[in-house]
């Protein structure tokens, strides 16, 4: 890459270390010209696949919809940040995990119940009554009979 203090291409690497548990290198490089040093930070660029919507037009996915989404659903309930992190990790690296370059908004939608149900009962059932748009009462109180199980 080129040196961003002179602009020549002539860099080397003069140390180079696994950085946040091995997800991206550090390092240190050296221009061989004016001798200035800087760093560089290496990260696997990861694809999500894009998502269907239930119209058939497609997006790509987009995180802070789903972050928005969680927060929602998270509202004054007893769950950290940390915790809705973990969760929006676990949801990309299952999206990434089905190996499909599309995948439709419902499996996006049932990948995040299935996260909630474990994290939180009643951010569950809120995303779910959204999501799902229970058909009637009835409908919802079997879905939360169900949680008791
Ligand atoms: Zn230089």
């Amino acid at each position: 890459m080129h040196c961003p203090f002179c602009g020549i291409q002539d860099t080397k690497v003069i140390d180079s270390r696994l950085v946040a548990d091995g997800a991206s290198v550090r390092r240190r490089r050296e221009c061989n010209q004016c001798r200035e040093r800087f760093t560089t930070f290496e990260t696997a660029e990861l694809v999500m696949p894009r998502v269907i919507k239930s119209d058939g037009s497609r997006e790509p996915f987009n995180e802070d919809k789903l972050r928005n989404g969680l927060l929602r659903a998270l509202e004054k309930r007893p769950v950290s940040l940390e915790v809705m992190e973990q969760a929006i990790h676990n949801i990309k690296s299952s999206l990434r995990a089905t190996g499909e370059r599309e995948i439709s908004s419902h499996e996006v939608g049932n990948l995040v119940m299935e996260n909630l149900k474990s994290i939180d009962k009643v951010a569950y059932i809120r995303f779910a009554s959204v999501y799902r748009a229970f058909e009637d009462i009835r409908e919802f109180g079997e879905e939360i009979a169900r949680l008791n199980d």
